[in-house]
Parts: structure tokens; sequence; C-alpha cells
């Protein structure tokens, strides 16, 4: 009998060869690797279209006729097979560009075949480019045997090249499924199966490849989805239990003179209602008895420091040492002076501990934490080192969180016998689907309401064929005594030319106004040179910065009403407000100028339309979610939570995610020691995924 473990070499139809190609292409090893490479969409095979019919827009389609001519045309790397189909109704070009030997071989011009694949326009004609050539059978359109829906499964290349085309894997997995003749063991209790109404997995995992009806395929989908995101969060959540289990929280239960002088005497605004909640929550957090793990996010200028404050005044009057870590020097000594303003001659030592503070200075500091006349530490990773030593640190806090790894966070937790509380800080808001998956482990609070007076930020998106009245923009701003940023995209793989357009822009600036003088800040400078020049723009001393997106990360100058940003089509949503966040700080109205030329295609316009029409963080990250998925979102390549999902989609699946997070909660919650003998099936099956899924041990 066959079994999921088995080595996919031995299947009828792959051998050695193929087998390396499936391994090397696409990881599968394994008989259960197949079955869960799912397809990623499902053709409707009945139908076939007429030539004539067909435009460049449609997705995969069917045509049914007789190749006319077949010829090789082109010379190089443009060297290609070109085949005129014809039905009667029109000429569809077919594409080889690899392959062309073999793409007609056997060919009979006499016969019908049928091509599947998707339409472009090329050069005024359409054409499929490396279809699927078959023969027209008399049971072509006879359902009852392929099904209605036809699936689509994802091939490299090297596959096609390799004989591996979506048909041929198709064909594989039908015959994987026939050698299974026992249905498939169930993967989730009864009661849960029940509750939610979701089909058997046996049945799921034979009509999630080769669907019986659409019903069927849909119910498939539902299940295998809530299956998947319900192990993940089964995962995530046990590893909570046991955290839970493990350390027991430092007890904060007083709110004393430090936090009471503050907020009473020192603290020169009304905090936003937000932000009291916030406070709230961290406050119950910090005198529960459990450790505090709590992601705060809230967008640029939402007034996150301060809550990060207050918290560290809960911990002094608890008789605890508070630290914040920042990514960068310059932040760290913002914050260091931002914090020192806030609390006046208060009683309360703040310090400040980087790479840069060196020498007698860092002894000294060092030994003042030691021995803990150091109330709150700000600094940079620098603070994490081993030599590092806190006489009684109770509450670490870490701005802007996704800079760091996690292995950094974890090493805050050994800064005490027992874990300090840890509150993580984000500008980057991330949808709440997405935090449940990559912050899983970890509460969430929301600042969602800036503080009163902001002037929401005008953003424009123009072409940089209206320079002109850019330029006449930013000397406006500068006559009011306002000062401007313009940022260039670098990205690695095109440095060259990035840092090109950078350094022509700067020259460029500087011609265009001479009477004002220039910064220039980008990442291959030393950071105690970008440092300085950022420090120079900060203190007014340039009125123009420009700069590579070294300037994202939290820096503060309200005198700077005017964000330009070069080639805007080339930054993700979430990075163009980040960069945006760094205007509008003052009570004064502030300027994003989108530059981009002025052919671009329709997907970039409404993307660009996006960030004109929302200053809201959130919406923004929901619209990049959905564009570009979880994978290139700022933020998760760093969480250590890797979603590797091979069905759901945390961007659309929001709720079954829900559902499935729920559900796992519930078992978490009934049935703590997994004593249960009906959820045995359950743990048995995380242990095996945990396996197979190297990411899995490691959560944020
Ligand atoms: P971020 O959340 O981006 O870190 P900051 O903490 O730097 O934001 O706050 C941005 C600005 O808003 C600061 O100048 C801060 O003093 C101010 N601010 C914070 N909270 C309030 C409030 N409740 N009312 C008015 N201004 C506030
Ligand atoms: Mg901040």
């Amino acid at each position: 009998m066959i079994q999921t473990h088995q080595d996919i070499q031995y299947l009828q139809g792959v051998g050695p060869a193929r087998a390396q190609t499936l391994e090397r292409e696409l990881a599968i090893r394994t008989v259960g690797d197949l079955l869960t490479y799912y397809p990623y969409k499902y053709v409707d095979r009945t139908h076939i279209y007429q030539i004539s019919e067909i435009d460049g827009n449609m997705p995969y389609v069917q045509v049914k006729g007789r190749i006319l001519s077949a010829d090789t045309v082109g010379e190089g790397r443009n060297r290609r097979l070109v085949a005129r189909m014809s039905d009667g109704t029109g000429v569809i070009e077919l594409v080889w560009f690899q392959g062309l030997k073999y793409a007609l071989k056997g060919y009979d011009f006499n016969k019908e075949y049928v091509a599947f694949g998707k339409p472009t326009v090329y050069g005024g004609r359409i054409n499929i480019a490396h279809p699927e050539l078959e023969e027209v059978r008399p049971d072509h359109l006879d359902t009852s045997k392929t099904g209605v829906f036809m699936p689509a499964y994802n091939t490299t290349d090297r596959m096609k090249r390799g004989g591996l085309n979506s048909a041929a894997m198709a064909k594989l997995t039908r015959h994987m499924l026939t050698l299974f003749d026992h249905p498939f063991a169930e993967t989730l209790t009864p009661y849960l199966t029940e509750h939610y109404h979701l089909i058997p997995y046996d049945t799921a995992i034979r009509n999630i490849h080769f669907p019986e009806s659409a019903e069927l395929l849909r119910r498939a989908q539902v299940r295998l989805k809530f299956e998947e995101l319900f192990y993940v969060q089964l995962n995530i959540l046990r590893y909570v239990r046991d955290r839970i289990r493990r350390y027991r929280g430092l007890m904060m239960p007083h709110i004393g003179t430090a936090f009471n002088t503050f907020y009473h005497q020192h603290l020169p605004f009304q905090l936003t209602g937000a932000q009291k909640r916030v406070v709230r929550e961290i406050r119950e957090d910090m005198r529960s008895g459990r450790q505090m793990n709590r992601l705060l996010q809230g967008d640029v200028g939402s007034g996150k420091t301060l809550v990060a404050l207050l918290s560290a005044l809960i911990a002094i009057d608890n008789g605890f040492q508070a630290c914040i870590m920042a990514p960068t020097e310059i932040l760290a000594e913002q914050h260091l002076q931002t914090l020192r303003n806030l609390l006046g001659d208060m009683p309360v030592r703040v310090e400040l501990l980087t790479g840069s503070v060196k020498g007698k200075r860092r002894t000294t500091i060092l030994a003042d934490l030691a021995a803990g006349t150091i109330n709150i530490l700000v600094g940079t990773h620098a603070i994490i080192e081993d030599n590092v030593v806190f006489a009684r640190l109770g509450l670490a806090v870490i701005d802007e969180q996704h800079r760091f790894g996690v292995a950094q966070r974890a090493k805050m937790w050994q800064k005490n016998d027992t874990p300090p509380h840890v509150l993580v800080m984000t500008a980057t808001p991330i949808p709440r689907t997405l935090a449940m998956t990559l912050y899983g482990d970890l509460d969430v609070s929301v600042i969602d309401e800036l503080p009163p007076g902001r002037k929401p930020i005008a953003t424009l998106h123009m072409f940089d064929s209206h320079r002109a009245s850019i330029y006449k923009k930013v000397l406006r701003e500068m006559e009011h005594g306002r000062q401007v940023y313009i940022v260039y995209p670098l990205i690695k793989e095109s440095e060259k030319s990035d840092m090109k357009n950078l350094e022509e822009g700067y020259v460029q600036i500087c011609r265009q106004f001479p009477q004002y003088k220039v910064g220039k800040v980008h990442g291959q400078m030393k950071p105690a040179d970008k440092d300085a020049e950022m420090q120079r723009f900060a203190a007014g001393e340039t009125q123009i910065l420009v700069a590579t997106t070294v300037i994202e990360v939290g820096v503060n100058v309200p005198n700077a009403s005017v964000m330009i940003i070069e080639n805007a089509e080339r930054f993700g949503l979430s990075q163009l407000h980040q960069l945006r966040g760094r205007v509008g700080r003052g009570a004064d109205q502030s300027y994003c100028i989108l530059v981009t030329n002025y052919e671009i295609g329709n997907d970039t316009r409404r993307r660009l339309q996006i960030m004109v029409d929302s200053t809201d963080g959130f919406e923004i990250a929901e619209h990049d979610l959905k564009l570009r998925g979880p994978g290139d979102l700022e933020g998760t390549q760093q969480s250590g939570m890797a979603f590797d999902l091979k069905i759901a989609n945390i961007a659309t699946d929001g709720q079954i995610l829900t559902l499935a997070r729920d559900a796992a909660q519930f078992i978490i919650d009934h049935d703590p020691d997994e004593a249960n003998p009906q959820n045995t099936i359950l743990w048995r099956r995380l242990k095996e995924l945990r396996k197979t899924n190297i990411y899995w041990g490691a959560i944020s």
C-alpha cells in the first residue's frame, strides 16, 4: 500500500531524473508533498472558445483547431517557434521560446488539437506562449472521467523542459490518488469538523485536486484552509501556554509618585483616548502576575513614545528599571532628549548607551546600571550586549521592532532572572489577520487616533515633466522657513544606477536652489557621517535633504513640510506611508509629492491613488497586503514566524483565520494538559507538521 512518507521517485511516471527536478524546483520529496502541492486554479474544460472571441485580457482559455504552419523565427535569444492555428473563425499564434525541437514533435497536421494557455497580445497579434497541446479525442469533452474542472499546477521553466508541465503534474497526482484505495485518515477531531461544518479530510484532499463539482471544490478549499490555519494557530497558542507556565510575570501593582507626578504636573498635553486606553491595557498586564508580551501598533506620529515613558514610570514606581531600544543612534538620541525634556526636574535618571558611548562614560553607565541608580536606559542594540547588566530590569521597550530580529528580542528576556515585561512598538501598521499569524504570540494594542490639531498631509501624484511646478512648491515652503526631503529609491539589484540617480538629483537640486543648503544621506556612507548629516538637517542647518530610505525610521524633524518621493512607483505602499510620515509632524499643512514618469501602468496609477486618497496606515497596509501578499510586507521577513502556507491566504482568508484561531484557543483552554483522548489526533498531527516545517519551531 502507498504511504505518504514514501519517496516520490518510486511513483509510476516519476523516476530518478524527475524526482530530482521535483525536489530541486518545488521541494517535493515524498508522496505526501505531492499530495499537498495544490492546484493554484481550475479551468473549466467544458468550454472551448472560438479564436475570434479571444482577446489579450482573458485568463487561461482553450481553443480547438488545426495548425496551418510552423516556423522557427528570430535569432539568438529571440529564436522561437511560431505555429499558426485556425478554427475557421480566426488565427492564433502558438509560440515556444524553449524546447523548440520538441514542441511539435510527433505532431500531425491533419488532426485537430486543443491548445490551452494564457492569451496575450504581441505585435498586434494574439498568441499563447508555451501552450499545452492535446490531440482532440472523442472523449475530450466527456467530463465524466476528467471532471469539469481541470486543475492547473504551478511549474517552473526547468520542470517544463523536463516534461513536467501542469498537465503532467495533474496526471501524476491523479495516478497517486488512485493508489490510495483506502480513505485518508481524518486530521481533525470530529467535534471540530461538526462544529465548523467541514467535509472529511479524504473528500477534501481528493476534491481539491479533481473537483467533482463547484460546491465540493469550495468546501474542500474551506476545509483545507481552516485546517492549515488551525494548526498554525495551535502551534502559536501552545507556545504561549508554555511560556505562561514557565515564567511568572514581575508584579507591578503600584501606581506611585513617579507616574502621578509626571501625569499631573509634567504632561504637556492631554493624552488621546487611544493613548489612555493603551496605557490602561499595559498597566493591567504589568500587575497581572503574567509576563507582558505586547505589540503596540500606532501610525507615525500617534504618540507611542509617551506611552513607552508612562509604562516605564510604572516600572519605576514598583522598584524596577526600564530600557528603550531603538534601531539607530539618531533615534536613540532623540528618545533621550524627548524623555529628558518631558521629565524636566523629576528625579528620574535617563541615560544613553550606544556604540558611540565609549571609555569612561561607558564604564560609569554600566556601573550605575548595575547599581540600580539609572532608572531608564535608552539605546541601540548596544544595550543587549552581554556585559550590560541591570540591577532590576522590569520593562523592556523595543521601538520600531520590525528592524530587529527575533534573536534580539529574545536577548531582552535574559536581562533579568525573571524575564521583564516586553513592549514592542511599531509604526508599520499590520492588518489584524497578519498580526494574528506573525505576532500571534503577542497581545496587540492599537493607537488608532492621532493627537488633535494635526492637518492631514496633502498627497499629490505628479509626473516628472511637471518638475517646474514641483520646484515652485518647494521654493514657497522654504521661503516660509520650512524644510524639504527628497527621497530616491535604492534597491540592491540596481544599486549602481540608483546611486547615479541620487547623485544627479543632488547636483540638480543644488543648481536649482543655490541660495539654500542641501544635504545628502545614503546607506553607503559611514554611520557617523550619516548621523552628522541627519543632525545638520534636524538642526535646520540644511534646508533640503536628498536621501535614500535611510531616513525612513522614526526621525523627527517637525519643521520639515515637504516630502518628495522620486520614482515613487518603485516603493511599496507601506514604505511610502512610512516616508510620508516624516512630514506633517507640526501643526501646519504638509505635502507629500509622489513623482513618477508618465509611462506607468494602470496598476501603478491605482496604487499611487490609494496613497493620494488615504492617510490611514491600516487601510494602506490592507491594500498593500492584498496587492503584494504577506511575504513582501515590511516586517514579515524579520518576524521568525514563517507562514509557508500552502493553501490559505492571509490577505483574503481573514474570516477562516478568525475561526481557526478561536478553535485553537478553545482546544488550549479546554484541554491545557493535552489529556483529552479526543484531541490526541490533534497533538500528533501538530508534532508531524512541526517536523516537516522547519520554521514552525521558531516563533516570534
Ligand atoms: P510615534 O508614535 O511616531 O513614535 P511620537 O511619540 O514621536 O510618535 O509623537 C509624535 C509627536 O506627537 C511628538 O511631538 C509628541 O510630543 C506629540 N504627541 C504625542 N502625544 C500627544 C498628545 N496626546 N497630544 C498632542 N501631542 C502629542
Ligand atoms: Mg516613534
